[in-house]
């Protein structure tokens, strides 16, 4: 947690995407929980399959300083189309088509997000893929930009299976350009957050005669991880600090990270214009002396990308660019080839 950053806002990092013993995880809520906090996030978001069976029992709430919040994750008659929705009256009809649970969960006024959009290995086989689909769907809050899970499955060849195995973290390379591409088109018409998500159930993993867990909890707390901003103190209060990580994410107030190349706190991406200052989810006008000023903890390879296109590259530890255009800018942060920070948009002159 970082408390007053220079841009104002306080920062807390958490994990999104979590399978606990309620459906198909492999620990209980609590024991989770207890890894959570013990790995120093700020929060953690729990989705188990089509249940909020923990959500009834009462077990929302601080378990020493993380914030466990719980929803659950939908999917359709065929089970695609997955979806995390948080902050319903109860979990949705299975009968129901995407386009209407996306609606009837943004009708109760929860939170929406798209779950593993981009996955595109075969759907039949051992292990099936989970694509978005209904992309006609309307009044989702966000979508997955990254998904661990997704990106090791597609990876995933039987010649490297061993090391991918042993060493999970270390093949994740960034956010997949279809996916990038797809969510700045989105951003075309409305503000759609873009959030990364571990999709963690510490299966465990037969490799010939070893039995181990592939993506335990305590490593994957450790991989990618999403950064909200949020203007005041986190409070101790779960109803009011529910409504103020939701809010968050509804206004795309964050970023994504791969803790495994560095702690990315203290990332900030600012639009500077001549009368006021603007973070990400936020608009400003444009006009020529209008400033994207990036700052980053460590150095790192800084894009800075308008409309989908990368228009200026930099090694170091911040960015002042000026803008050149009216669009929806973000920046993404390199540490070699390999994918570190991933901002939401500002929006200029749009
Ligand atoms: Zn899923
Ligand atoms: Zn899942």
């Amino acid at each position: 947690m970082i408390s007053k950053r220079s841009d104002g806002y306080h920062e807390y990092c958490g994990c999104i995407h979590i399978h606990t013993t309620d459906s198909d995880g492999t620990k209980p809520l609590e024991e989770v929980a207890d890894i959570a906090s013990a790995t120093g996030l700020d929060f953690i978001l729990v989705t188990d399959h089509m249940t909020l069976k923990a959500r009834r029992e009462g077990k929302e709430g601080f378990y020493k300083n993380t914030l466990v919040l719980i929803g659950y994750e939908h999917n359709d008659k065929e089970d695609c189309n997955h979806y995390l929705l948080f902050n319903t009256e109860d979990v949705l009809s299975p009968e129901l088509s995407p386009q209407e649970y996306v609606a009837e969960g943004k009708r109760q006024g929860g939170l929406g997000i798209i779950a593993h959009p981009d996955e595109i290995r075969p759907r039949l086989g051992k292990y099936p893929s989970y694509p978005w689909l209904a992309w006609d769907a309307e009044g989702f809050d966000g979508l997955e930009i990254w998904n661990q899970m997704s990106e090791w499955m597609e990876n995933l060849k039987p010649y490297n299976k061993l090391k991918m195995v042993f060493s999970p973290r270390k093949f994740m390379r960034s956010p997949t350009d279809r996916i990038l591409q797809k969510w700045d088109d989105l951003n075309q018409k409305r503000k759609v957050a873009g959030l990364g998500a571990i999709d963690v159930h510490g299966y465990p993993y037969r490799a010939g005669p070893i039995r181990i867990t592939i993506f335990p909890y305590k490593v994957q707390f450790r991989s990618l991880r999403t950064h909200v901003l949020i203007p005041e103190p986190l409070s101790r209060d779960l109803e009011t600090a529910k409504r103020q990580v939701y809010d968050a994410i509804r206004d795309c107030r964050l970023f994504v990270s791969n803790y495994r190349w560095g702690d990315a706190s203290g990332f900030e991406f600012r639009g500077l214009g001549t009368n006021e200052e603007v973070i990400s989810g936020e608009s400003l006008e444009f006009s020529p002396d209008t400033i994207l000023a990036v700052k980053i903890p460590e150095r790192g390879g800084i894009r800075m990308v308008v409309n989908g296109r990368t228009v200026s590259m930099t090694e170091g530890k911040s960015l002042d660019f000026k803008a050149t255009e009216p669009g929806l800018y973000r920046v993404e942060v390199y540490k070699g080839e390999r994918g570190w920070i991933f901002s939401n948009h500002i929006r200029v002159g749009v």
